[in-house]
């Protein structure tokens, strides 16, 4: 009898998509979260690219790419771009040299849906999510956050009215003109947004929690110290892969 019994294949399907010869993060969290800022560190600290696929797809649009043009079509028709060009997309660019240690993904998957498809399409390339960080921020967090953002029309100097505010209400302090709130930082499309994150989040987190590969950090801590603790979790990650 062997000492130890190996795990059967598909026994431990569910945890096997991690792979950790390379880093291939997913960001999550809510608008306001500070996902940009944190992205911007973490793509200097492990030299990984960052792929916010807004901006890709739009890249791939201005580029005229193959797939750039196709997206276009459904663009033009005001539809959504279909989930297999931007996972085309995604993996186009993690076919690319950039890429060989991995790459820091940021919206997308939106849902258990699109998690499932890349997944598989990852899977196909001998590649897997290694760790799916998520930016934790309570609601009424991020309502202050964004809703209270007020911009200066002459210069966007910005304001937060609740932790950052100008000396006079609506008044810049730094050229004396008028402070505007921008239409999508008003509180009730604030709160429309949050809903639509909770509703396809929610299972999306669940999805990575049952993989083993979702982190959570604290968002309400400040940006230096939610950065210490993602780059010491992923230090961590690279080092267990080491041993
Ligand atoms: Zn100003």
């Amino acid at each position: 009898m062997p000492r130890f019994q190996r795990l059967e294949h598909g026994a431990d399907s569910k945890s096997s998509i991690a792979v950790m010869s390379e880093l291939n993060l997913i960001l999550l969290g809510p608008p306001g979260a500070g996902k940009g800022t944190q992205a911007a560190r973490l793509t200097e600290d492990f030299h990984l690219p960052y792929i916010a696929t807004g901006d890709m797809l739009r890249g791939a649009v201005k580029d005229g790419t193959p797939l750039g043009k196709q997206a276009k079509e459904y663009m033009d028709r005001g539809d959504l771009v279909p989930d297999d060009v931007i996972i085309r997309m995604i993996l186009d660019c993690m076919e690319s040299p950039d890429c060989a240690d991995g790459l820091l993904l940021d919206g997308y998957p939106r849902n258990v849906e699109q998690a499932e498809a890349l997944e598989k399409a990852m899977k196909g390339k001998g590649r897997g999510v290694t760790a799916t960080i998520l930016i934790d921020v309570p609601d009424e967090e991020v309502v202050k956050r964004i809703s209270g953002r007020r911009l200066c029309q002459k210069s966007g100097h910005v304001y937060n009215v609740f932790s950052d505010p100008p000396k006079h209400d609506d008044v810049c302090d730094q050229d004396g003109s008028r402070l505007v709130q921008r239409e999508d930082d008003a509180e009730d499309v604030v709160r429309k947004r949050l809903s639509v994150y909770h509703e396809q989040t929610a299972p999306l987190i669940e999805y990575y929690e049952d993989r083993g590969v979702l982190k959570r950090f604290d968002g309400l801590r400040s940006p230096t110290e939610v950065h210490d603790h993602i780059r010491a979790t992923i230090a961590t990650l690279r080092l267990e892969d080491e041993l």
